[in-house]
């Protein structure tokens, strides 16, 4: 029996017209948004119901929307609410920049309806599967789903939230090739308007956080990826 609950989307924008016009668009597709036109307006809110997503715009006065996501994110209340973030410039450095401080996903201004929507609801799917299961290993890296921690030889590791999704997938499907699109598919749900690119910015920031584990994760050329145990990290030189 499943009571199905309006999501609540936290919509930080500070231009009326645009925020008006988001949450009518969510309204009409039984969304609950709340409106906040500041990040001190939002903490209120947020500080009272903790919302299912968070619309964040880049540009705001007072505090960034990147200032707000670094603190969201590192706010235990706040850290899992996933945030997709809106800018209105389009390059690549700002979508990293806005993924690095902790943004689930960007959508560039202007955009289409559908596509927010889209947007939304798949980061709405995405917060749920890691929570299901526990822990699994591959040799001596082991992720704990529970506790939403990663460590290799005993020791943690700090992995970004889409690296720990990410990771947690290849985990639960070692050995086998996963095509970006695959991927794109099942860590990023709805993907239709998502580059694949995306997988490889994320691949690679996987590796760095994993250091000498990051090995296990292996580029099969032309195909995609995969996580192995016979990749053997920190190998004795031949
Ligand atoms: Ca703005």
């Amino acid at each position: 029996m499943n009571m199905k609950k309006q999501p609540r989307v936290l919509i930080v924008e500070d231009e009326p017209a645009i925020a008006e016009l988001v949450a009518v668009n969510l309204r009409h597709n039984g969304f609950a948004p709340v409106w906040a036109e500041d990040g001190t307006a939002a903490q209120r809110e947020l500080d009272a119901v903790l919302p299912d997503a968070i619309l964040l715009d880049w540009m705001l006065p007072g505090q960034s929307g990147l200032a707000l996501a670094r603190k969201w994110r590192a706010d235990a209340r706040t850290k899992s609410v996933p945030i997709l973030m809106l800018t209105a410039r389009g390059d690549e450095p700002d979508k990293v920049q806005g993924l690095d401080a902790g943004a689930d996903d960007y959508i560039t201004k202007p955009f289409s309806t559908q596509e927010l929507l889209a947007r939304i609801r798949a980061v709405l799917r995405r917060r749920a599967p890691e929570n299901v299961d526990d822990l699994v290993r591959i040799g001596a890296l082991a992720l704990d789903a529970a506790t939403h921690r990663v460590s290799w030889q005993e020791r943690p590791v700090k992995v970004g939230p889409t690296e720990f999704k990410l990771l947690h997938y290849l985990m639960k499907h070692p050995e086998r090739v996963h095509t970006r699109q695959q991927l794109l598919d099942k860590v990023w749900g709805d993907h239709v308007f998502i580059e694949e690119r995306t997988v490889d910015v994320h691949v690679k920031r996987l590796r760095e956080a994993l250091g000498a584990a990051g090995a296990l994760v292996e580029t099969v050329r032309g195909v995609g990826y995969r996580i192995t145990a016979q990749a053997a990290p920190a190998e004795k030189a031949a």
